[in-house]
Formats: C-alpha cells, structure tokens, sequence
C-alpha cells in the first residue's frame, strides 16, 4: 500500500478545511513540483492558537499533511507551532512515500509563514534566522 490509512483518512476527511475571515495570521507557500499551493489561516489569542483552516489546492498528499498540521497546532502556544517540523507532520501521519516528501515540507510552511504574518501585523519582534529559509536542500534532491 504506497498511502497509510491516516494518510487516506486526512485525504478523504480532511480536517479545519476553509478559511478565518478575520485571521490574525495567513501564510501562503507553494511549490512547483506537483503544483500544491496551500494557504493556512491562524486564529491567536494570548499566544495560544485557537483556530486553525487552511486551503490546499494539490496533490493527496499535500492535503493531508496540511489536515495533520492543522491537527498538530491546533490549542497550541504560538512557539509549540514554530516547532513544527515536517518530519513530525510525516511521522503523524505514519510516513509518506519519499517522493511525496516535499508536500509535507509545505504544511510546515505555511504554518511558519502565518505566524510571521501574524508577527509583522501585530510589530512583535522576532528573530529573522526563524524564518530563514533552509528547506532548500530538502527540495533539492530528486
Ligand atoms: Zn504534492
């Protein structure tokens, strides 16, 4: 069987789909391999996230790691979410297959691109080096 069953679960049932109008953070992330662009939406208060949506418009995969991640984060402090790897999204979800990785490397993406949104709306400092991008080898092989 190439897809788990939580994987085939998170497909077919995916959790928190749609959007927060009033979002206190909104991060979009794409890539160009299979075309999956997923925009995840956070709902904060004291630091806590309250409410998690998110959109994905992609591949089976890039659904239900974003239906994981949503699941991961959800109740969490704001830090437990900058924690978030994809490897943990993957283990959640019993493993992907290795050329599905990069879909799962997006959830924890969006993730981190909303809380810096969240971060510059609201003039929170925060250390750029949070934010830097070093998934680039994670995309690279192939
Ligand atoms: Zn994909």
């Amino acid at each position: 069987m190439l897809y788990s069953e939580k994987v085939m679960d998170h497909f077919r049932n995916p959790r928190n789909v749609g959007e927060i109008p009033d979002a206190d953070g909104i991060g979009e992330v794409g890539n160009a391999k299979c075309g999956d662009i997923m925009k995840m939406y956070l709902k904060i208060d004291d630091d806590i996230i309250t409410d998690v949506k998110f959109e994905t418009f992609g591949c089976g995969s890039a659904i239900a790691t974003s239906s994981m991640a949503t699941e991961l984060i959800k109740g969490k402090p704001v830090s437990k979410a900058m924690e978030l790897s994809n490897q943990a999204v993957v283990e959640a979800l019993d493993g992907l297959p290795a050329y599905k990785l990069h879909c799962s490397v997006l959830a924890e993406q969006a993730v981190k691109a909303a809380v810096k949104d969240y971060y510059d709306k609201n003039g929170i400092a925060y250390d750029p080096e949070l934010f830097a991008d070093d998934d680039d080898d994670e995309h690279g092989h192939e």
